[in-house]
């Protein structure tokens, strides 16, 4: 596969393939834009099926942290890492070791931490190789894994989106769906149950789903029909690309609000949603939460100001972008990256990207 005509190469200004034949590491750190400020993004670990598959979901996940950083208003780029390979069975503390040398001799260009497949514990070992690291506890016991904030502000996002949808001022009796019960997703289904709201939950690794059931009281569902369930909210919080024109067709929920990075298989998905009259909440506006806190983390702040940022997307961000969609008659993802582009993009240039 190429990659400077990739669909999804979108102008990044570096992409950095790497091999380590001592410990098998095979990565990708692609760097999209540094116009802000650094590029950071975490580092994700999957046994993707294809290197071309391991490329295009880099590219577009280190474009979507550009955009998330911008329409956050924090000064960063967008970056993003993949190790290609099952975190279940092939992760070393050497080959991460090899991964924190690697983001080492990119000297602060890019700053990782962690993503699926990749936990707190992983992102300390790699900070033995390289500071170009955040989002694990530091001596002192500062930091930590972001993942509860990025489930805060997905939990503060629901909260938005079901008042302008559904003109529901409480979460109390409505029903959610996740896919995907992991960092964020366990920590969003606590929220939600504690709020009480029904909380409906498929994830393909069963220890995962079976925690939630017994910690939470969450329902459990098959993957297969966790999309269909129906609900006021479906909250994707696993991988990307679940929104395709089949799945939108069967969707059980009026609104799409989670965690996943890249929910919209393509552009024209956002637009299926809004002519649906489905209300999806842009993936990477949502779940900024992570990167918000991580961002603190690493350039220092106290926590209250990190909550204080993530209510602010909710309560200001989000609203802007559904009245902006319903003035305009156009799909909230359009809106989002019109935001985010006006912020990262010299204003010469931000109309005629065609991203
Ligand atoms: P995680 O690996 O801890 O959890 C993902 C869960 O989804 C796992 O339990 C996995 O088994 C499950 N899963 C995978 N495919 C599935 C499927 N088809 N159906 C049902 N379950 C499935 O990852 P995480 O950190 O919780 O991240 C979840 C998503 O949120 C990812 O897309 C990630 O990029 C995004 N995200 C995470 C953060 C963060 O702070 N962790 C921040 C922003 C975005």
């Amino acid at each position: 596969m190429s990659v400077f005509t990739h669909l999804d190469y979108d102008d990044h200004e570096k992409v950095v393939f790497h091999r380590d034949a001592t410990t098998g590491l095979q990565a990708i750190i692609a760097i999209h834009n540094t116009n802000l400020g650094c590029a950071l993004g975490g580092c994700r670990m999957w046994p993707y099926a294809s290197e071309d598959e391991a490329i295009a979901d880099v590219l577009r996940l280190s474009r979507g942290m550009t955009y998330k950083a911008a329409i956050t208003g924090l000064n960063l780029g967008g970056g993003k890492a993949v190790i290609i390979g099952d975190p279940h069975r092939e992760k070393t503390s050497d080959l991460l070791r090899a991964m924190g040398r690697l983001v080492n001799s990119l000297q602060g260009e890019y700053v990782t931490a962690e993503d699926v497949g990749i936990g707190e514990e992983d992102v300390a070992t790699m900070a033995t190789e390289t500071s170009f690291v955040t989002g694990f506890t530091r001596q002192g016991g500062m930091g930590g894994d972001p993942s509860p904030y990025t489930a805060y502000g997905v939990f503060r996002g629901i909260e938005q989106a079901a008042r302008f949808q559904l003109g529901w001022d409480t979460l109390s009796g409505m029903r959610v769906t996740i896919q995907g019960v992991g960092k964020v997703g366990y920590e969003l289904a606590r929220l939600l149950s504690e709020a009480g709201v029904r909380v409906y939950a498929a994830d393909i690794f069963s220890d995962n789903l079976k925690r939630a059931v017994a910690d939470l009281g969450v329902i459990p569902v098959a993957p297969e029909d966790i999309l269909r369930q129906p609900a006021e909210v479906f909250s994707p919080c696993a991988m990307g690309a679940v929104l395709n024109e089949q799945s939108i067709r069967e969707l059980g929920a009026p609104i799409v609000a989670g965690s996943a990075n890249n929910q919209l298989a393509t552009e024209e998905d956002g637009l299926r949603l809004a002519s649906s009259g489905v209300l999806y909440v842009p993936d990477y506006v949502i779940n900024s939460g992570g990167l918000i806190e991580v961002y603190y983390q690493y350039f220092g702040a106290d926590r209250q100001e990190v909550l204080r940022h993530i209510d602010r997307v909710a309560a200001e961000t989000l609203p802007e972008i559904f009245r902006l969609a319903t003035l305009e008659h156009a799909a909230t993802s359009v809106i989002a990256d019109q935001l985010a582009r006006e912020r990262f993009m010299p204003r010469s240039l931000a109309h005629t990207d065609a991203a």
